[in-house]
């Protein structure tokens, strides 16, 4: 397929290819769609097989920016960018400042952000040469962390599935399973403790996180089970509530095969393997799922916010709105018996159709 012709198939506005061979950048901007606002998205770095995969890479991503901000609410388009390279071995300040020049050029159409493979530190490089970045350090003005907003956003979100399940949001005597207590899963637990669940479990690679986990599951005196991540258990245990918190695509056939949960509700990103499949599987399945770029929200909202003149207040009032926007999903789901991705995907486009009258405002 022609650059063109993938552009085309998902309706991209610009794709910029920045090359500066003194300090080995090849990068990719995709700006997927600015009806919103400008477009915000983190860059990542990663070594890609070819080309055409990084292209690709950015182009799907940016189009899930544009869904992300848009369901959230926020007047921002959908954007992404990638570094061809090896983010152990092929860093430097040059490659980043170089980098930071092209996003300059686009006079705020795209807005960047640390992604997998960049740092703080590589996102202050960039920041050196343009001011069209965010999500940098309280110190240089940022809004820091986006974790504990994220976990604000899954805990709401969480409840709002109970709402839509049992008619009634409160965890109280739920058992829920945490995938994953790294940055998110351990603010998770923390807000899900403040209610009193019938029992958590937990899982993680790092014991030491896990523990962590279990010691205020015991300060709070609710009752835990910690489980091997090498196995199959978190998924085949019986509970109301699986929120993945750890990695993607981890709704497939496998884990579907015993799942035994009532709602799928949890931080992770790209949680349906394949989801026109795993998606229509679930519904089946009579299991409510909660969009993965729906809940987890909350970080976008959180560097989005920064737009306005920062308050963690704010940000952290934005991100509650999740619970509203996951039941106007729920409900349109329903109406069109469609799968709550779907819908999700329908209500974003529903606001970008309403406001595409608005003129695009770029950043000074
Ligand atoms: P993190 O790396 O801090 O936490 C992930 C945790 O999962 C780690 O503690 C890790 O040890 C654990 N883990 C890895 N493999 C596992 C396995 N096989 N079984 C159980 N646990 C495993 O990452 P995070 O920032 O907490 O993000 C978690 C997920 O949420 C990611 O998918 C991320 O993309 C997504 N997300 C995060 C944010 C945010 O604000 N941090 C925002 C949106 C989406």
């Amino acid at each position: 397929m022609s650059i063109f012709e993938l552009m085309g198939q998902f309706d991209h506005e610009q794709v910029v290819f920045c090359h500066d061979k003194s300090v080995g950048l090849k990068a990719i901007i995709a700006i997927h769609n600015t009806t919103l606002g400008p477009a915000l998205g983190g860059t990542r770095m990663r070594v890609y097989k070819s080309e055409e995969d990084a292209l690709l890479d950015a182009l799907r991503l940016s189009r899930g920016m544009t869904y992300k901000a848009a369901v959230a609410g926020l007047n921002l388009g959908g954007g992404k960018a990638v570094i061809m390279g090896n983010p152990d071995t092929d860093k430097s300040e040059a490659l980043f400042r170089s980098f930071g020049r092209f996003i300059e050029g686009l006079a705020g159409r795209y807005i960047t952000a640390e992604d997998s493979g960049t740092n703080v530190r590589d996102i202050e490089y960039i920041h050196m040469e343009t001011k069209h970045v965010r999500g940098l350090s309280v110190s240089l003005g940022g809004s820091g962390d986006p974790s504990p907003v994220t976990a604000t956003g899954v805990y709401c979100g969480i409840k709002a599935c109970a709402k839509e399940k049992y008619g009634n949001d409160s965890l109280e005597g739920l058992t829920i399973s945490v995938q994953g207590v790294g940055q998110v899963g351990k603010y998770l637990v923390d807000d899900i403790l403040t209610e009193k669940p019938a029992k958590l479990y937990l899982t993680d690679v790092r014991k030491e996180s896990v523990d962590n986990a279990a010691e205020k599951c015991r300060q709070a005196g609710v009752e835990f089970e910690i489980l091997d991540p090498s196995t199959n258990d978190i998924y085949t245990k019986k509970g109301h509530i699986f929120a993945p918190c750890a990695f993607g695509q981890i709704i497939n056939d496998e884990t579907l095969k015993d799942f035994n949960y009532d709602i799928i509700a949890g931080a992770a990103n790209n949680q349906l393997e394949i989801p026109e499949i795993h998606g229509k599987i679930v519904k089946e399945m009579n299991i409510l799922y909660a969009p993965d770029y729906v809940i987890n929200g909350g970080g976008l909202i959180n560097v989005g916010n920064e737009l306005l003149g920062y308050t963690r207040e704010r940000s952290m009032e934005h991100t509650k709105n999740i619970y509203n926007s996951l039941l106007e999903i729920f409900q349109i789901a329903k109406k069109e018996n469609i799968t709550t991705d779907v819908a999700s995907n329908r209500l974003a486009e529903k606001r970008m159709v309403q406001l595409s009258g608005i003129k695009r405002v770029y950043l000074k």
